[in-house]
């Protein structure tokens, strides 16, 4: 088993359908299945990188374009200035459950801080 055999890697490479919201070369964004706010997105790299503990220098492009697509989104979906939580979960203990790289982008209502 490969790093894109997960489930992103397959919603990636368009195996798998999801609810797109976003996508271009390098980055796609769908819907969580699991919402934990009015607007839970999942915005992925297309190269199956697995944690936030695997990417490289030469990786720092992509993720920032993760995060601008996170910033986009959220001026699209109208929450931007009310604001917005941005998340990377990494491995057992940040609660990381399927292995390819993600940011959550999650708003449309006030979220708690420290989250549980
Ligand atoms: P994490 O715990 O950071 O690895 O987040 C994984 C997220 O993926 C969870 O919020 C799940 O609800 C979500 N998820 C799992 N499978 C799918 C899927 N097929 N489509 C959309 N979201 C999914």
């Amino acid at each position: 088993m490969t790093d894109t055999d997960t489930i992103f890697g397959k919603i990636a490479r368009g195996d798998i359908p999801a609810d797109i919201v976003y996508e271009d070369d390098e980055v796609v964004a769908f819907r969580d299945l699991n919402p934990q706010a009015p607007t839970h997105v999942l915005i992925i790299p297309r190269k199956p990188i697995p944690t936030l503990n695997d990417a490289t220098e030469e990786d720092a492009p992509l993720i920032g374009k993760l995060l601008l697509a996170a910033a986009r989104l959220a001026k699209e979906f109208g929450f931007a200035e009310d604001g917005y939580r941005t998340v990377v979960n990494c491995n057992a203990n940040g609660g990381q459950t399927v292995y390819h790289l993600h940011v959550h982008l999650i708003g449309g209502r006030p979220l708690q801080w420290p989250p549980g």
